[in-house]
């Protein structure tokens, strides 16, 4: 089977196999993982070993922090707000599809949020050209969404934003190829699509922006104090740090954030090729130079036929295909999980079912 989920999404097999073994007797302790004490040595010398993997895999400087939180992406649109925005201060939200929209709605109640760009217009079909960004020297930070989810647009090249903090919704291209962390002050990501399960988040931050002291807030929800305490400031969700560290062993094990970009090009360059030559069968209408490699809405030229595709994709083994609700037609996840072959079987499917009902 060839899951194409957005998220939760497929993880890589050989991570999954060593879970399985691993799974009532974890690092010779007798226990799984999951009935490790986080205070106990073993699992501390775990999280240490599994930061300084993720440091290496994605060269992320000495002056910023690794977190692993909890919430979801979602609770942080609300949380990151309440850390990095005083009381009657402003953030500049550009707004590319569903989650950075998102994002801007749920800091609405903690910080003033001015739309500095928006394709909303364009029906988030492009990304708002730089010249259009209204940013505001004085906002506390600026916020972006590096790859929409739903819509399938991403940002292949962040622009610049001066000296403002650049907060980055990275969740669903996170570790896909490298990026220049100091480019950011910070970067979050739900776990649930290159990194591990759902309710898991990475958090990257520089660590001066966790010296804001914004407003009065609970201690569970300031960042200070999740990085001052190792994020163990109460009980961390273990099962999906574990398992984050064992994707980014994978990683490593298989050439690092380099070789990830290169092969998820190739896939991403295989499916829209399949796509743009369908003759019209298949369509993305996302403009080309911002077309997203990790997740490929597309439509068939003829929706009623959309069910029987699933039907059919499905008992070829092609899982998941159907598109979000929002847009409707299809959606195929090319995650890092998801190989090459995956991608070659769906083009093939795909060119046949088009043979047989065009
Ligand atoms: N941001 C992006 C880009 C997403 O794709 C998603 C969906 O998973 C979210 C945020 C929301 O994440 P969560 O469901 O973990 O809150």
């Amino acid at each position: 089977i060839w899951n194409f989920s957005a998220g939760p999404a497929a993880l890589p097999l050989p991570v999954l196999e060593r879970a399985q073994r691993e799974l009532l007797d974890w690092n010779s302790s007798g226990a799984s993982v999951m009935e490790q004490s986080h205070r106990g040595k073993r699992f501390i010398a775990m999280t240490e070993q599994i930061e300084a993997d993720l440091r290496e895999l994605m060269g992320i400087p000495s002056d910023y922090a690794v977190l692993f939180l909890q919430g979801g992406a979602t609770q942080h649109f609300a949380q990151i707000p309440m850390n990095l925005a005083g009381e009657g201060e402003s953030a500049d939200y550009i707004i590319t599809g569903h989650w950075s929209e998102k994002a801007a709605s749920e800091a609405a109640p903690y910080v003033r949020v001015n739309v500095a760009a928006t394709s909303k217009a364009d029906n988030y079909l492009r990304m708002p050209s730089h010249d259009t960004w209204h940013l505001d020297p004085k906002a506390a930070y600026v916020h972006i969404a590096t790859n929409e989810t739903i819509h399938g647009v991403e940002f292949e090249d962040v622009p610049r934003v001066g000296d403002v903090p650049l907060v980055a919704d990275m969740s669903s291209n996170i570790l896909s190829w490298p990026v220049d962390v100091s480019r950011y002050g910070l970067i979050y990501a739900g776990a649930q699509k290159n990194i591990g399960p759902s309710g898991l988040v990475l958090m990257i931050v520089r660590r001066d922006l966790l010296e804001r002291q914004a407003r009065p807030m609970a201690k569970i929800f300031r960042y200070a104090e999740h990085a001052a305490n190792s994020s163990m400031l109460n009980t961390p969700n273990t099962w999906g740090w574990y398992l984050a560290g064992l994707t980014f062993q994978w990683l490593k094990e298989n050439g690092g954030l380099q070789a990830m970009a290169e092969r998820n090009r190739l896939k991403a360059a295989l499916l829209y090729t399949a796509i743009d030559g369908s003759g019209g069968f298949y369509s993305n209408p996302v403009d080309p130079a911002v077309r997203s490699r990790m997740n490929v809405p597309f439509t068939l030229h003829d929706s009623a036929l959309d069910s029987l595709f699933l039907q059919e994709s499905e008992a070829a083994g092609l899982m998941a295909l159907k598109g979000h609700k929002a847009l409707g037609g299809m959606r195929a996840s090319l995650y890092n999980a998801v190989p090459v072959e995956a991608v070659q079987t769906l083009v093939v499917f795909m060119h046949d079912f088009a043979a047989r009902h065009g």
